[in-house]
Formats: structure tokens, sequence, C-alpha cells
């Protein structure tokens, strides 16, 4: 007897091969929902599932409980607008030339040519949806509705970009699709408003598949929260945010459990960058901003901007009942540049057919079936296309750049020595060389 496949299998088949495109349907009569949450500058320590003494968040606790929850992913960059490529085009943002944060009418953006998860999804036949911080370009031709997704709601950049923090005569304004709302930003709205969007969106979309992209503007200063909250956290005022956040979470687990479609929907919480603990003098010009409005990297070494393990590394939570184990726990390795094979795989979605996508689908990883795929990452401070290290599943070659003369090399053991405190390169220069070519390696692919 003949065995005839079905029409999407054929499909596949004759696809052609792309490296790490490993995708494939998703069982089941229709591809899962995907919400996408991401905080703004949210530190390994801030949540409570990742031992925050004093910050409760519940929500994202029980999240955690029932899904998996991450101990060594990496943001793809220590800041926002190239962290925020990676995520959404699986692509360090070196290879693009965004290599900070993009400031108020930048001629940089992200390109017509780049694919996003936004476009992979749509072509997929999903819905796709946008709430809050964009900060990939807010000229004609790097907005968000010109990459992807059907509707936006939120900033162009990040909420201190105005005087005096940021010398700029463009005015910060909440966008609805193209069009500039009239009226000045309230900081302390921005979640609650964010969130009823986001609820919105999840109703208003059911006809099909969704892709909703909620990226917060917290907990990046200046913070803000309704009056009614203020003063609730014993973490202070950037507890009261991170518990806003716990709260708009759980808002949308809600929704997705009235509207039933909690077992159909991969959620993920992560953050874009590490806490925004070494903020420029510029940040205090006046008393609006104090040092401990910025979160926590918990035991790890450095901050927001640096390619120290603080930059990157963040939380990271992923739920989907009946597919990822509720209650796992893994430390394998796994990145922002990750997301988007993995969730395109997810989705039965195509990857671009590009060569320089660098991510890798890591469902076994999510799922409990295996070890990552993902062998290395390469690290970057903000601000720079230079690499500034690498890590493989262990072990992490740092360097430092001095004014004159040579880089300075450390290498690290992040299995014993997560925070970074003893550079055992005098013990194992047979790793470090290791390493150092690889990052060679990778240099050179840049150039081409
Ligand atoms: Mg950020």
């Amino acid at each position: 007897m003949r065995t005839i496949l079905p029409l999407a299998a054929v499909l596949s088949l004759l696809a052609p091969a792309v490296p790490g495109a490993q995708t494939g349907p998703a069982s089941g009569p229709r591809p899962p929902n995907i919400v996408l949450i991401v905080a703004d500058d949210l530190g390994y320590g801030d949540l409570g599932v990742y031992g925050h003494p004093t910050i409760k968040t519940p929500r994202l606790d029980r999240l955690a409980a029932e899904g998996v929850k991450l101990t060594s992913y990496y943001a793809a960059e220590p800041v926002c607008s190239a962290s925020r490529f990676s995520l959404l085009t699986g692509r360090y943002s070196v290879r693009a030339g965004i290599t900070g944060a993009l400031m108020p009418g930048s001629r940089t953006g992200i390109a017509a040519a780049e694919t996003t998860l936004a476009e992979v999804l749509k072509a997929a036949g999903y819905r796709t949806g946008i709430v809050g911080k964009w900060h990939l370009g807010d000229r004609p031709g790097h907005l968000p509705t010109e990459h992807g997704f059907d509707s936006y709601f939120g900033l162009l950049y990040s909420n201190d970009m105005i005087p005096p923090w940021v010398q700029t005569d463009v005015p910060l304004r909440l966008y609805r699709g193209l069009r500039p709302l009239d009226g000045e930003v309230d900081n302390s709205a921005l979640t609650g408003r964010y969130t009823a969007e986001a609820l919105s969106f999840i109703r208003d979309n059911q006809a099909a598949p969704f892709f909703l992209y909620l990226a917060h503007s917290m907990p990046h200063v200046p913070l803000g929260v309704p009056a009614s909250i203020a003063g609730r956290s014993a973490g202070g005022r950037y507890g009261d945010v991170i518990e806003m956040l716990d709260w708009s979470t759980g808002e949308v687990l809600d929704e997705l459990a009235r509207s039933g479609l909690e077992r159909e929907t991969l959620v993920i919480f992560t953050s874009d960058n590490g806490p925004w603990m070494e903020m420029p003098a510029r940040m205090f010009a006046d008393s609006r901003i104090v040092p401990t409005d910025a979160g926590s990297a918990g035991p790890l070494r450095g901050s927001k901007a640096t390619s120290w393990e603080g930059g990157t590394r963040v939380p990271f939570l992923a739920r989907w009942p009946g597919r990822i184990p509720a209650g796992s726990v893994s430390s394998e390795l796994v990145t922002g540049l990750d997301v988007l094979p993995t969730v395109a795989a997810a989705a039965g979605g195509r990857l671009p057919a590009r060569a320089a996508i660098d991510g890798v689908d890591v469902r076994a990883v999510l799922e409990g079936k295996g070890p990552s795929p993902r062998d290395s990452f390469v690290y970057f401070s903000s601000g720079s296309a230079r690499p500034e290290g690498i890590r493989d599943t262990r072990w992490k070659l740092r360097l430092t750049f001095p004014e004159q003369g040579a880089p300075v090399e450390a290498l690290y053991d992040l299995s014993l020595d997560p925070a970074e405190r003893f550079d055992v390169l005098r013990d194992h220069p047979d790793i470090a060389g290791r390493l150092r070519e690889r990052l060679r390696q990778f240099a050179a692919s840049l150039s081409r």
C-alpha cells in the first residue's frame, strides 16, 4: 500500500535546508500562541524565584513552578537596542551595526532586509502584536508595524530619553500603530496601560494563533507605579515596580486561563539585559532617580552594559503545559539568539533563509529532553563592536582592552565560580587557547 504524506509533510521535505533550521509543525491541530514578556533592565536577582530576599513575585514564582526556569540564559547583549535586535532576529546585533541603545531620531534602526520573529510567525498564519518598548528605530522604515507586527501600542525607545537625562528635542510619546498620541508620558501609568492593551490583544485575536510581544518599559529608570501601589513592597520603589510587573504577568496568565488558552500557549518571561547599576552622572541630574532605583544581578558580577555575567545573564521562565515539564530548572546554555529559532520551530514557522542566524532551536532544553545544542556564547559591552569574551558549556574567556598594548585575558570556571572571582587562566592555558581560537573564528565571521 502506498503511503500518502500529508501536504505539510511534502512541503517540509521540499523546503531548502537552512543551517540550524530544524523547524517542524507542533503536534495538534493548531500551533501554540506565543506570549513573550520582556522586562527592561531587570537583573538576575530581582525575582523571588531567583532569590531576591524582599521583593515578592508570587505570579512569576508560580509561572516557574508550572514550567521551566533557566539559570544560564543570556540576553544576547547587555543593552536595550542591541539585545532586542538579537531577540527578534536571532542574530548577533553587531552583524547589523546595532551595538548600543538607539537615541531619538537615530538614522540607525532595524533594516528592511532583516527578518523578525513577528514576520516569521505572520508568515505562519499568526496575528502579531507588540505592546511596549520597541527601541529598534523611531524613523519611518524602522517602526514595528513595518517589521511584522499587525498592531503596536507603546514607546519607540526608552522612557528616560527626555531632558535632563538625554539631550533631545524630540518629545517622548506613546504610539498606537504609526500615530503618536497626544500628551506627556506618565511613567507611573505605563505598566497598567501596557497590561490593559495586552489583555485586549489576547481577547481580540483568538480566531488565529497569536504572538504577543509585551515589552515593558519598567524597571528601566525613571521608575513609576501608580500612587495606590507605591510603598507596598518591602523592596522599596524598585520593589514596587517589580511587584507590579508580577501583577501584570498574573493578569496576562489569568486572561489566558479565562480564554481557555492556557494549554495552547507558550509563555516566556525574561529581561533585555542586566540591572543598570553603574548609571552615568547625568542620570542623577535631579532627584528623580536615585542609585537604589536599580536592580540586582544576584550572585553575578557586573551589570548592564558590561561583558561580566551580570550584564547579560538574566531570568528566563517558560511555560507550555503538556510540553514543558512543570517545576523544572535547567542550567543549560541558552541565549536570546535562540528565541526566534525555538519559537519558529514550536510554531511550524520557516526560518529566514540566510546563513547568519546565530540562534539554535532549544526546545530540547525547555522540554527537558536533552542538552542544549548551543556550545558557545560571545559577549560584548554596550556600544562596542569588539567581542569581549566567549563562554562554552563551562569556561569563560574574558578580555579587557588597555589603552595600549595587547588585550588582557582572564579565564573563569562558570560552574564553580559564576561570580567571576577567580582567574584560573594560568592553570588552564589549553582551555584558554581553545576559547581564544573560537573567538578568533567568530570575529572572522563578522567580516564575511
Ligand atoms: Mg534594557
